[in-house]
């Protein structure tokens, strides 16, 4: 007997197969072995990892991009050489080798844990190292994704970021995790690989190994034991899908020819030759943090300037829409030496971090500035995390100084959407960020699985700030973007130009879909469909009656 389970839909398509759970960590055994030669077993705890170091270099190597960068950074802590003295001292006093690593990596994990943000994230890395570790000195099985040797769903509580970084997404059909929401990085990463993905699935776990699924990430569904006909049915959505998909190329437009521009979301120099393969009309937001994170000291003008100039160059004169570093909250700088913060991220985040540190950002648009001067590209330049139009007009009057011609800004805090007007006699364009919009209109923690509901992008709420901006943007003949995952839900892509919205940028997979999904409609539907979503009083409700619309 099937049975149907519901989750949020996060990365669009269809699949059915055997589920796979995700490899659990090993457990320590109750019992601690005593130990016979202590400067031995501090050798074999620290071989173990750089043994795990080795083995994280070499996932990189084989993965590259943003995937490269989360697995780099993890090695690093493996083979951080404080966490090796701690280790060679607990193992020292008498503790077995897999014992020393967890206690050490314990007691890091627990001051990351305190600091909150982005720090506690990486929280999960450190308890991936030490379940790597502990794995290797007991001769268990390595947790993290499985091989079974033949395509399969993956279920899961929820990935750790150096689990979806090494996906391989020929042997993953689907994903579906218990926790997680529409900004998680399970949700991020499952669209930029292209996997179907379900998150936020109660019962998802309680489904055994081996047994079949139908999952559906669009609708959010899973089927635990589908009849024939419901498997028969995921391949053909999923044939139909791939051929319309294929159909689709081109820049973005609805079938009476309106235009909405496709772009890409990009993370770094790796991600621009999937913007090119997915036939992206430009970049519509490059998040300069590579640049910036996990870095001692600043990056200088002259490492930002060849860096910016490989991407300019890559998009071959496309429109490339860099934002300014977003640094704070949930992304701290190790050089901006910023005091501890009670709520991070309603502090000195982004645009706010100027006002501590007005050289990062001079410094940042002196090597846009000789980029877009080396290689002749369409260069816009934005600023996050913007509040009011007084922010709004310096931060256009700083880029304008640089000899920068287009200016804009970020709307991602509620007052900014709500005065949009103001703001947009102040820039050249505004480019949505749904994620932070949501975040901030819901005061709801976007990495908050709990709270995925109230993230939910189709909010009425929020399509009414969105609604608010798109207007303002149209009566000042501007353009206005969507930039926030948002703009990758190929229903939500209809409504979203419906209200106004000029352009729409995701992560490169997703822009097959959206554009298909735009070669669909007539810009009268996508305005019906508009009006109807505004109209419902819940998510669904909105989702539904744009469906209704786009049918009708
Ligand atoms: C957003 O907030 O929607 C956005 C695009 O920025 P980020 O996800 O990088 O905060
Ligand atoms: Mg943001």
């Amino acid at each position: 007997m099937s049975k149907d389970l519901h989750g949020l839909g996060v990365s669009a398509g269809s699949a059915a197969g055997p589920a796979v759970r995700l490899g659990t960590p090993p457990k320590l055994p109750d019992v601690e072995p005593a130990v016979a030669d202590t400067g031995a077993e501090a050798d074999r705890a620290v071989a173990a990892l750089e043994a795990v170091g080795e083995s994280l270099r070499s996932r990189a190597a084989a993965a590259g991009g943003q995937a490269a960068e989360v697995l780099v950074a993890e090695a690093m802590m493996a083979c951080d050489p404080a966490l090796a003295t701690k280790v060679r001292g607990l193992a020292g006093a008498g503790r077995p080798a897999a014992w020393a690593v967890n206690e050490a990596l314990a007691s890091y994990r627990a001051m990351l844990t305190s600091a909150g943000g982005y720090l506690a994230e990486r929280a999960a890395d450190l308890d991936d190292i030490a379940d790597r570790a502990v794995a290797l000195l007991l001769g268990k099985a390595m947790p993290g994704i499985p091989a079974p040797g033949h395509p399969f769903v993956l279920l899961a509580a929820e990935l750790a970021p150096a689990d979806t970084a090494t996906l391989d997404p020929a042997a993953v059909l689907a994903i579906v995790t218990e926790r997680g929401g529409p900004t998680s990085h399970t949700a991020i990463l499952a669209k930029t690989f292209g996997i179907p993905a379900v998150v936020c699935c109660p019962g998802a776990l309680s489904i055994a190994d081996g047994t079949v699924v139908a999952v559906d990430g669009s609708a959010g569904t899973v089927v635990v034991e589908p009849t024939p006909e419901q498997v028969e049915q995921a391949a053909r959505r999923s044939a139909e899908r791939a051929a319309r998909l294929a159909a689709a190329h081109g820049p973005g437009r609805t079938m009476d020819g309106h235009p909405v521009k496709l772009l890409a979301n990009v993370g770094g120099p790796a991600d621009v030759p999937a913007a090119i393969d997915a036939d992206a009309e430009g970049i519509g937001l490059l998040r300069t943090e590579f640049l910036f994170l996990d870095r001692r000291d600043e990056p200088s003008g002259e490492e930002q300037r060849v860096t910016y100039a490989e991407i300019l160059a890559g998009m071959g004169g496309r429109k490339v829409v860099v934002r300014t570093l977003d640094a704070g909250a949930d992304k701290p700088l190790a050089f901006a030496s910023q005091q501890a913060e009670p709520n991070p991220a309603l502090g000195l985040r982004g645009l706010r971090l100027d006002g501590l540190l007005p050289a990062l950002l001079d410094t940042q648009l002196e090597a846009l500035t000789l980029a877009a001067k080396d290689t002749g590209a369409d260069l816009w330049v934005m600023a996050p995390m913007v509040s009011t139009p007084a922010e709004a007009a310096t931060f256009a009057d700083r880029v304008h100084g640089h000899g920068l011609p287009i200016a804009g800004v970020m709307i991602e805090v509620p007052a900014a959407a709500l005065c949009a007007a103001q703001i947009m006699k102040q820039v050249d364009f505004v480019s949505i960020g749904t994620n932070d919009l949501s975040q901030y209109t819901f005061a709801a923690d976007r990495q908050a699985g709990a709270l995925a509901p109230l993230l939910d992008p189709w909010q009425p709420a929020l399509l009414q700030l969105i609604a608010m901006t798109a207007t303002a943007g149209r009566a000042a003949g501007k353009p206005v973007s969507v930039c926030g995952e948002a703009a990758s839900d190929p229903l939500l892509a209809v409504v979203l130009a419906g209200l106004g919205v000029t352009s729409l940028s995701m992560a490169p997979p997703s822009l097959a879909e959206v554009r298909a999904a735009l070669a669909g409609q007539t810009l009268a539907r996508c305005e019906a469909a508009a009006t109807a979503a505004l109209a419902a009083a819940t998510p669904a409700a909105a989702r539904a009656a744009a469906r209704a619309a786009t049918e009708g």
